[in-house]
């Protein structure tokens, strides 16, 4: 796990529990999955690890496609959790995962406060 989070470049904490926020958030993604309601990359394997995000949880990448996910414009500095539009620079990049075997990440942006509140620091 350490060695994706270094690979993306992403902040990891191993050791926070999720808020319900997140939980919830995560919950939603695994149900998608479930419902085969998401799209994935052409490259993606039983065993390979998955990417997606929650500003693109319609979508499940493989990591060299992880650029697919990305979004531009204003889009790319709102905070996935409270929705604010935060200054250039100032979203958080953090990276949680669907279940404990880390077989399934999720990326997330978050503004300065819910940073705070979402990765201990
Ligand atoms: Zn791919
Ligand atoms: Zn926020």
């Amino acid at each position: 796990m350490k060695l994706f989070a270094d690979v993306a470049g992403f902040a990891f904490t191993p050791n926070h529990e999720s808020s319900v926020w997140l939980g919830t958030a995560i919950s939603d993604i695994r149900g998608r999955v479930m419902a085969g309601a998401i799209r994935v990359c052409a490259h993606l394997r039983p065993g390979m690890v998955a990417i997606t995000a929650l500003w693109a949880s319609d979508r499940m990448v493989c990591n060299a496609c992880v650029g697919m996910l990305a979004v531009s414009g204003d889009e790319d500095r709102r905070c996935d959790r409270c929705g604010v539009l935060a200054e250039a620079g100032q979203i958080h990049p953090a990276m949680t995962s669907l279940d404990p075997s880390g077989a399934v990440l999720v990326l997330l942006g978050l503004c300065a406060s819910c940073s705070q509140r979402e990765v201990a620091a």
